[in-house]
């Protein structure tokens, strides 16, 4: 890659990650994740910076939703103040990959597995899906505390498919690196297993295919097509849960994987016995299997991944930055790689500009802000405000005593807790001086409490307010 491109790269990531920043909900997030690589080439041209996309349709609603946003993202990247158009691209290649397709290549022979016996029918290919992120890889994926248990896991499942934690479920908070653990078990077994099929696909994609090949009477073949995967990786499963027919489809398709001994990996945002309207038979099934979290980072693991992520893209950043970004952006790790991302983009676009503390502040100040409102809260502030909501006091909701009038503040509490703070399980658990389960329990009354009793929801929502928090926090 000649230096131009490096550095119109490095803006458009910039880019990204600033836009992406200033979005305030996760839906926005979700859909710009699916929008943005469409947009292709990335140019500036004097005064203006052209995006090419291939649709004209694109072009409208590009613009109406994004090129504000792309604007103000570009001047904070440093290149100062360029006019966004989006344009129909000629049939020019295209600088950015597009999404990897479903390839095909000949297996090697190997008896046991429904590639040989698909192999041996005339006509039948042999499908490769690869995972989408070529980085995403366990040789970049910094074990810690927060996930050695899901790392450990995965690497077993990498090196063994099927034949020692089955299915596999990885669930934990957003981008705490759920989809890069999945992702690095099919790209280890590509490379060490070539002989085995691995298919990766998120819950969406999954179920878009099956509504295509209803309207299409084309079951059979999609039957086929995952029944006959060694390793099936399918992200984000909270999707299908609850939807009864793509659900019933999963669960045939599941069992006739576990059946045959093939692998499933399923990563998910909450437990499986969370899986709102997901049938206990597939919960059971789920837990049958291996369930593993992801915690949230602490300080040493987030210094660790920016330090690794420094490393490997040679980005040269002085260590009392790194530590700024560590000390503050505290969330996930993808919010960590964001803060990285627009502070490297700037200094190499204004390499006059030493890299200081202070600039690095004043880059990331819409992300420090974000961060604050999350970090602010504690679970004794929880605790307090509940406390002070219904009369009792902390030593109250802290005792064992199961009397109504006690146990519904305490179980408020907790479920606030689960809800409006970043804290996991076995913390809160502690603030409470309870165990996992207790906790756990609490917050699945109240959950439950809350769509029949309309009073409860009331003092719920009133607490949230108090705690300077939104009514929307409470559904994530
Ligand atoms: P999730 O699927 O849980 O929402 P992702 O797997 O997409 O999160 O991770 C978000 C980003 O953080 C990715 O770019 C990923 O590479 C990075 N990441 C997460 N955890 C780690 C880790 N332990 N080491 C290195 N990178 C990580
Ligand atoms: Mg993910």
């Amino acid at each position: 890659m000649n230096e131009e491109n490096q550095e119109s790269d490095l803006v458009w990531g910039a880019v990204v990650a600033n836009v992406k920043a200033s979005l305030p909900t996760e839906v926005a997030r979700n859909r710009m994740e699916r929008y943005f690589p469409l947009m292709r080439t990335h140019v500036r041209v004097g005064d203006e910076y052209v995006i090419g996309v291939a649709e004209p349709i694109q072009v409208e609603m590009f613009t109406a939703e994004y090129a504000a946003l792309i604007a103000e993202a570009l001047q904070l990247t440093g290149v100062g103040e360029l006019r966004v158009r989006f344009a129909v691209e000629g049939a020019a290649p295209h600088p950015t990959p597009l999404p990897r397709p479903v390839y095909e290549s000949t297996p090697a022979p190997y008896a046991q597995t429904a590639n040989a016996a698909a192999a041996a029918a005339p006509g039948a290919a042999f499908l490769q899906t690869p995972p989408p992120h070529e980085n995403y890889t366990f040789d970049n994926f910094v074990p810690a505390p927060s996930n050695s248990i899901a790392y450990a896991t995965a690497t077993a499942v990498a090196k063994n498919p099927g034949r020692v934690h089955n299915p596999l479920f990885i669930y934990g908070g957003t981008g705490l690196g759920k989809t890069h653990l999945m992702e690095a078990i099919g790209h280890e077994v590509i490379e060490k297993t070539p002989r085995l099929s691995v298919c990766y696909i998120t819950s969406e994609t999954f179920l878009n295919e099956y509504v295509n090949a209803l309207t299409n009477r084309a079951m059979e073949a999609f039957r086929q097509r995952y029944r006959n995967v060694d390793v099936l990786l399918l992200d984000d499963v909270q999707f299908i849960a609850g939807k009864e027919k793509i659900q019933e489809e999963f669960f045939n398709t599941f069992n006739s994987l576990m059946d045959t001994h093939r692998q499933v990996v399923m990563t998910s945002d909450v437990a499986p016995r969370d899986l709102k309207g997901c049938e206990e038979r597939l919960i059971g099934r789920f837990q049958n299997g291996m369930v593993v979290e992801i915690e949230s980072p602490s300080y040493e693991t987030r210094l660790a991944i920016l330090k690794s992520k420094v490393a490997t893209e040679h980005y040269l950043v002085p260590d009392a930055v790194l530590d700024f970004i560590a000390e503050n952006i505290c969330s996930h790790v993808r919010a960590l790689e964001g803060a990285l991302k627009r502070v490297v983009a700037f200094a190499s676009i204004n390499r006059a500009t030493p890299l200081t503390v202070d600039v690095a502040r004043h880059l990331l100040r819409d992300s420090i802000e974000n961060e604050q409102t999350i970090k602010d809260l504690t679970v004794d502030d929880i605790m307090k405000t509940v406390a002070a909501y219904y009369s009792v006091t902390i030593e109250d909701i802290l005792r064992k005593e199961r009397t109504q009038t006690l146990v519904t503040p305490r179980q408020v509490a907790m479920f606030l807790s689960r809800k409006l703070t970043t804290k996991s399980l076995p913390e809160i658990a502690l603030s409470f001086k309870k165990n996992h389960a207790t906790v756990h329990h609490g917050t699945q009354t109240i959950q439950k409490r809350l769509d029949v009793e309309p009073n409860l929801r009331k003092a719920v929502e009133e607490i949230t307010v108090k705690l300077g928090r939104k009514l929307s926090d409470l559904s994530a």
